[in-house]
């Protein structure tokens, strides 16, 4: 079996040559093959120099350089493209997670989980603008994807390199990658990890991190759930809307017949016009949705089903 270490790098200059000795100290004390996967997001500072020196010395060390900062989560799918290990191992490049942590996710792979994600139980980040967002987060995370763990935000994680294959991540979604796998049925274990206070170099982010995982969440929620049948949530809302229309136009329509009421004066009409409209439109959005539902995954070639093994038929078995 072989690891794969891959680390989004962005302006690091400081942690490379430290963490790298680090890591690879650790690394030489499994009795499995490993490589390490640097990204380079477009670093403006020394650390694409660093990184090369590293890999002339070291043949395990792999550079991928980006041509301008596309953001960590094209930095790790990078990552996942290039790294050739079965077994693929996460992490920050600013040496806020530890590397010693690796062998307790890969015992607790070894008991038969699919993904392994780090709890910094002890995170050292301020409280106000990082461990209070994260915790409402990880909450919000967790009711709504169903997958419950206590830290979506720690980078550190371990997982077999076939779960990169089914996901495609975009905008800030590396942090939904243990609900994106449950999601195709893979299962998930939570380990305690040591997490360090940065000592060198600042944080990338600032509090609307929070905000931008908040829309990404729903647009992971919406295809997790729904995206192969998106005419059961609008139709829904629109048969909702419209019928509460029709409703009340109905009423008012019997009123203005039969009892003289007036309707030029009454907002109600008002309400009824926008709830038949919207339902109208919610449902022409779900019919949409459907055509594009069938596009995206035939386009692709891409079941609407994870497939854990087949037993028997064509002589041999297949597996994910
Ligand atoms: N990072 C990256 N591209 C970016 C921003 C960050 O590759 O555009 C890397 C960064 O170098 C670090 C990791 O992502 O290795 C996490 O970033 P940071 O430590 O700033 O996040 P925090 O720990 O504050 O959440
Ligand atoms: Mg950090």
């Amino acid at each position: 079996m072989k690891l794969s270490v891959v680390i989004p790098i962005y302006n690091e200059e400081e942690n490379i040559r430290p963490l790298y000795e680090e890591l690879s100290e650790v690394l030489q004390s499994l009795d499995h093959t490993s490589e390490i996967v640097f990204v380079d997001d477009g670093s403006s500072d020394r650390s694409l120099e660093l990184l090369t020196t590293i890999q002339q010395q070291d043949e395990r060390v792999v550079v991928v350089s980006f041509r301008r900062n596309f953001g960590q989560t094209a930095a790790m799918a990078a990552g996942f493209d290039y790294a050739t290990g079965d077994v693929i191992v996460t992490m920050d490049g600013d040496m806020q997670n530890d590397p010693h942590d690796i062998p307790a996710l890969l015992a607790k792979m070894e008991e038969g989980y699919d993904l392994v994600s780090g709890w910094r139980f002890n995170r050292q980040d301020a409280f106000i603008n990082r461990k209070l967002p994260s915790m409402i987060a990880n909450k919000l995370i967790s009711t709504v994807t169903g997958v419950h763990l206590h830290d979506y935000g720690c980078t550190l994680k371990m997982f077999h390199r076939e779960i990169t294959k089914g996901i495609r991540l975009y905008g800030e979604m590396h942090r939904f990658i243990p609900a994106i796998a449950s999601g195709m049925g893979s299962r998930i274990a939570e380990v305690k990890v040591n997490h360090r206070p940065r000592r060198f170099g600042t944080s990338k982010y600032g509090i609307s991190r929070t905000l931008r995982v908040i829309l990404d969440l729903m647009t992971v929620k919406f295809l997790l759930s729904y995206a192969t049948r998106p005419i059961q949530v609008f139709g829904m809302l629109g048969i909702i809307s419209g019928s509460l229309g029709f409703f009340i136009a109905l009423v008012m329509t019997i009123q203005r017949q039969f009892f003289g009421i007036p309707l030029g004066n009454r907002p109600l009409l008002l309400l009824a016009v926008l709830l038949i409209f919207m339902g109208m439109q919610f449902v022409s959005m779900g019919l949409l949705g459907e055509l594009q539902a069938r596009t995206y995954f035939e386009t692709q070639n891409k079941p609407i089903y994870t497939v854990r093994r087949v037993l028997g038929g064509q002589d041999k078995e297949k597996t994910e």
